[in-house]
């Protein structure tokens, strides 16, 4: 029967769930506090520079392909994808560097030349996490974990030992790779799982087949065009932006949920779909008495990072440099450390994006667009001194691994920490990637994409399950609407 549905947040999660409810027959209204789509997926327009403000890598492209496909469409109906080539470039902490390249033989001679037998190894570490891919990502990240018997599959029992529940994502690397080099190329996707290599169960260095074996890509005009194709398609559909509209209430009676409120507004309305920060839902917009977690739950959380992010527009180009560049500095598992413990990091890993390098629309003709991210703890206190800090601590270093000393060119300069996260995007904490993906927060253990105490309420997107990411942000708006479809008869 169609149900009127309203969907807090209109980032990827919540534009994924209203196309898909919509599909399904369902009245859809997206009520969002800022002024476009795309969430965290966000863009500015300054000086003559279009600054992508999240995602820079397009990884995943099967599960963009698997979302689209729930309408007959592709991506390409709604975006152009470049494949990256070299995929990135790392500079290490001795100022040596390495091309990534998407070509499993030319990165085993690379290893080759930084470990001996280590090529041969890492072709053989390819097979197994396509493998290990190839079993997980079908099997877990659509089920639905409120239901206790989907955990009895016999397959998860059976393939336990491959699929590294237990040990850490670093010893499952440090077993077969002794180079420092190669453990962190295979290593620092962590981040993007909202963790340390050091936290996160084995099972997640599936990624390196993300990386390797399914390649890098960049959407034509930046990942904003993703957001902006995500809206047309929820559009076609049917649904119902509203921007510029905050929820300030979900109102429950009798335990079920009635609808919300949104810029002062009552929206009735049968079924109510979060896609903004769970611990925001959860701790300002329902009464305590409908909460499924204390706060302690929040306090003790292994959150993911947040960033100190730097857009820097340039007024000249600079060599050094490709579209995705890693910059890794001695204190590696020192700067995983302070980002649990609150502090600042001794000498921080870091990334450049400089789209300008494939897409001349995001910079002036002659000039660089740079985006640097370092990830930072969401506990650390946010202030000008911090951030110049880590800004002066970046150009020092740039200037000594890359070899220009890039202060002396820019034109335009912003840096957006955990207090922008959170005034943009209620982020907890600031955070950048919601959830960890720790073994206490993965799977089973996953904040629930169906409430456990309102009925009529439903999570979508980082917090929840499958997980953090674009690729699998876009899954879990599947996955709510397949539970709708269940519970909601
Ligand atoms: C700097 C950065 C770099 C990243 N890099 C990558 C990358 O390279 N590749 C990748 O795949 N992923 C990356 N990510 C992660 C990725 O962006 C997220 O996992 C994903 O976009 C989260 O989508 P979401 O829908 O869960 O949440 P969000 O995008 O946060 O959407 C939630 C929405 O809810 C809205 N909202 C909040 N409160 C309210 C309210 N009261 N009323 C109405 N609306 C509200 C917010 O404004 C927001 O639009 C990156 C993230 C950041 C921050």
């Amino acid at each position: 029967m169609s149900k009127k549905v309203v969907v807090i947040g209109a980032g990827f999660g919540g534009l994924s769930a209203a196309a898909m409810l919509a599909k399904q027959g369902h009245e859809v209204h997206v009520f969002e506090k800022n002024s476009n789509p795309g969430g965290r997926t966000n863009v500015y327009h300054a000086d003559g520079f279009k600054f992508d403000m999240g995602p820079s890598w397009y990884l995943m492209p099967d599960a963009f392909e698997t979302f689209f496909k729930q309408f007959d469409k592709s991506p390409s109906d709604y975006y152009q994808l470049i494949k990256l080539d070299p995929a990135y470039k790392v500079y290490f902490s001795d100022n040596e560097s390495i091309v990534v390249k998407p070509d499993i033989d030319y990165m085993a001679d690379e290893f080759e030349k930084l470990e001996k037998g280590a090529g041969a190894k890492f072709k053989k570490h390819m097979l197994k996490m396509k493998k290990k891919y190839e079993l997980a990502v079908p099997r877990f990240l659509l089920k639905d974990y409120s239901n206790p018997t989907e955990l009895l599959d016999m397959e998860i029992f059976k393939h336990a030992l491959s699929l590294e529940l237990t040990n850490s994502y670093h010893s499952s690397i440090a077993k077969s790779f002794k180079s420092p080099k190669i453990q962190k190329i295979l290593e620092f996707m962590a981040v993007f799982l909202g963790g340390s290599p050091y936290k996160l169960p084995g099972l997640y260095n599936l990624i390196n087949w993300a990386d390797f074996g399914l390649n890098v890509y960049y959407p034509q005009g930046g990942f904003f065009e993703v957001s902006k194709g995500l809206e047309k398609l929820a559009k076609e559909l049917g649904v119902t932006p509203h921007y510029n509209k905050p929820v300030s209430e979900i109102v429950v009676e009798n335990g079920k949920t009635k609808g919300i409120v949104a810029g002062g507004e009552m929206i009735e309305a049968d079924l109510v779909v979060a896609n903004a920060d769970y611990q925001f839902v959860e701790e300002k917009l329902l009464k305590e008495e409908y909460r499924q977690y204390a706060p302690s739950f929040w306090e003790k959380a292994d959150m993911s990072p947040s960033g100190v992010c730097i857009f820097l527009g340039l007024n000249k180009t600079i060599p050094n440099l490709t579209h995705h560049t890693m910059v890794f500095s001695e204190g590696w598992e020192n700067h995983f450390e302070s980002i649990e413990k609150g502090q600042m990091p001794d000498s921080p890993q870091y990334y450049i994006s400089t789209p300008s390098k494939t897409d001349e629309s995001v910079a002036p003709e002659g000039k660089e667009n740079i985006f640097i991210l370092v990830p930072i703890s969401p506990y650390l206190t946010d202030n000008e001194d911090n951030r110049e800090k880590i800004f002066d601590y970046v150009m020092e270093d740039i200037k000594k691994k890359i070899g220009v000393d890039i202060r002396k060119h820019i034109l335009h300069k912003r840096i957006f920490a955990q207090n922008d996260f959170i005034n943009e995007y209620n982020a907890y904490k600031g955070n950048a990637f919601g959830l960890g993906h720790t073994l206490k927060h993965s799977i089973t253990f996953r904040p629930p994409n169906k409430h456990k105490k309102v009925k009529g309420l439903y999570f979508v997107g980082q917090y929840t399950n499958p997980g953090t990411g674009t690729p699998l942000v876009l899954l879990s708006g599947i996955l709510v609407s397949q539970l709708v479809q269940k519970y909601e008869k």
